[in-house]
């Protein structure tokens, strides 16, 4: 599952009619649904991203909600944007494309390392998956589980103030491990927390970085690099020599 590096996307022309509609979701998922629709398919069918159930998440998922107010109008745009603390939200290119490489099923259990706004979290959740996720930033933490309750998703995703370097050792073993931030080597806990047949799929590299999809098999792990990215580093434990 390899993808070309960089990938170009080419908006050809004036904007054309948006078939469908985003399903209804959350509380204010109708707000900006239009909009949504617009993203997932310039951003993200575009570059190849298939798995229905990921396309229906992020149609119906209200990324403006997870966002400081000041950055909302902008909520839709094709790139990172900025959350408070030093911290940003993924493009919803690659927010897309880690939920499709982890290869979900409704019912599997999810570690996240690095909730941030809760976004991803969030997805992931509108998935049908049960969510652990881990934020090393305590304000961002607090705030991102306000806004998943506010939004319906409590129930479905668990969030922790923490190092999330060591995981989640009592939820183990996960299905899919997905981390948004990038340590410089894959940190051992998190492959060690796979079950077998999971996936870990991970931002790796200092200056760098490769995503990496690391799939735990009976006898090992087998690693594929996906595509180069730019993450926020992991902090905590993953700086120490
Ligand atoms: N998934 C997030 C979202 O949907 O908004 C994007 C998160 S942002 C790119 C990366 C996050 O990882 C930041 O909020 C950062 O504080 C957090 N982080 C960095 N190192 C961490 C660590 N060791 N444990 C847990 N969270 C960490």
């Amino acid at each position: 599952m390899l993808r070309a590096a960089g990938v170009a996307l080419l908006v050809i022309g004036a904007c054309t009619q948006i078939s469908g509609s985003a399903s209804a979701g959350p509380p204010g998922a109708e707000d900006r649904a239009q909009e949504r629709l617009h993203m997932v398919r310039k951003q993200i069918e575009a570059r190849g991203v298939r798995d229905p159930r990921v396309l229906a998440a992020m149609r119906t998922v209200p990324r403006h909600r997870f966002m400081p107010k000041s950055q909302r109008s902008y909520a839709y745009d094709d790139r990172p944007l900025p959350i408070g603390e030093g911290q940003t939200i993924s493009q919803p290119y690659i927010v897309a494309l880690m939920s499709e490489l982890a290869d979900l099923e409704p019912g599997d259990k999810v570690l996240e390392v690095g909730t941030g706004s809760g976004y991803q979290a969030a997805v992931l959740a509108e998935m049908g998956v049960k969510v652990y996720s881990i934020e090393i930033i305590e304000p961002l933490a607090k705030r991102a589980k306000a806004v998943l309750e506010e939004l319906g998703y409590g129930k479905r995703v668990e969030v922790r103030h923490g190092d999330g370097y060591a995981g989640w050792p009592e939820q183990a073993p996960f299905d899919a491990v997905i981390v948004t931030a990038a340590p410089p080597k894959i940190p051992e806990p998190l492959k060690q927390q796979l079950e077998v047949g999971g996936r870990l799929v991970i931002p790796v590299g200092k200056y760098f970085q490769s995503l990496l999809r690391v799939t735990r098999t009976k006898d090992g792990f087998r690693e594929e690099s996906v595509i180069p990215v730019r993450f926020v580093p992991m902090t905590g434990k993953a700086q120490e020599k």
